[in-house]
């Protein structure tokens, strides 16, 4: 990357014009969002910030994966669950995100008497405390994981089946998605169409516009990245026809080298197709990201226009699983803000 851009990017991800603007945000990943603090209180001890977050100029997933470990190791029992719901909304509500749809994989949490059904209750006390203390509304995405055996994927299914409309809005499938293909996940996601529970799937993150193709015929409703969609004009049309969601996370896309170069990075493309693009920040502490500074940085980098910014936000509430209620609130603060600009 050159120097230019990265000291571009830095400026912009530190605070930006698009802080009080009323902003959704529909893929972010729990433990890769859990604040440096919050961290640092779980494990009783200091962490400094490289243990927890790629260097600005990161461009390798291995790099990024790593950053993992800490974080999940606060997410072994109800406490540290509850806690980092907490933290979570507390972090978002920071930057005037009203509503946020927050994933993570139950199973990854669960072990003896702490089920993936206990994991996913306390997650949602912690999350409801602060919706009540900082106004965030929030939805639960349940990840079923790649290279999981179908079972325990399905048991966690059924589990978030019971919170469904009380908490949990939807499922989705995370993991290596280069080792594990969509191909190999379709009965656990008719599974999911039979249980009235709607997914987006995490699917051309590395590359693969086949795992697109596949995770539209199983009947996503949303795209996690499909960045592999770019150039694919069939797929784009079929998205643009079915109002299917693109959750792009351009900063993290970068990070991990979802494209070779960043001028390679499909958001302009996917804007000019007509797409229900959205912009998402993927994990806000391992990269070093809000939601304002994601904005900021695709109108600089992208020529995104403002009144792109404006659709980008309003498509982030058109294609959420949120209730008509939490909509209509989120269309009219939208609204407002745009009016009073
Ligand atoms: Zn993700």
């Amino acid at each position: 990357m050159e120097r230019e851009e990265k000291d571009l990017k830095r400026k912009e991800l530190k605070g930006s014009r698009w802080q009080s603007a009323p902003k959704v945000e529909l893929h972010c990943h729990l433990d890769g969002s859990l604040s440096r603090a919050f961290v640092e209180s779980r494990l009783g001890r200091a962490v400094p910030i490289r243990e927890l977050q790629v260097e600005p100029d990161c461009r390798s997933l291995p790099q990024y994966l790593e950053k993992f470990d800490l974080p999940l190791a606060c997410l072994q029992d109800e406490e540290g669950l509850q806690g980092a719901g907490y933290d979570f909304i507390r972090s978002v509500s920071g930057e005037h995100v009203r509503y946020a749809e927050v994933r993570f994989a139950p199973s990854l949490s669960a072990h003896g008497d702490l089920t993936c059904g206990r994991v996913i209750r306390a997650v949602l006390e912690g999350l409801e405390r602060g919706r009540q203390d900082f106004g965030t509304e929030y939805n639960v995405i349940v990840c079923a994981m790649r290279g999981q055996a179908f079972e325990q994927n399905l048991s966690m299914l059924r589990a978030a089946r019971e919170f469904l409309g009380q908490g949990v809005c939807a499922a989705d499938l995370a993991g290596n998605e280069a080792a594990w293909p969509m191909s190999e996940y379709r009965e656990l996601f008719a599974e999911a169409r039979k249980m009235g529970m709607p997914f987006t799937i995490h699917a051309g993150e590395c590359g693969s516009a086949a795992n697109i193709r596949d995770a539209l015929d199983a009947g996503a409703a949303r795209i996690g990245h499909g960045i592999a969609m770019r150039g694919q004009d069939a797929l784009k049309a079929l998205c643009r026809e079915r109002g299917t969601g693109i959750e792009m996370c351009p900063v993290s896309n970068l990070q991990t080298r979802a494209v070779e170069r960043p001028e390679d990075y499909p958001l302009r493309e996917f804007l000019d197709a007509g797409l229900k693009v959205t912009v998402n920040t993927d994990n806000r502490t391992v990269s070093g990201s809000t939601l304002s500074g994601e904005l900021a940085f695709v109108q600089e980098m992208y020529g995104i226009r403002e009144e792109e910014i404006f659709l980008l936000l309003k498509n982030a509430v058109d294609v959420s699983f949120a209730d008509d209620s939490v909509k209509q609130k989120l269309y009219r603060e939208l609204a407002d803000w745009k009016e009073g600009r």
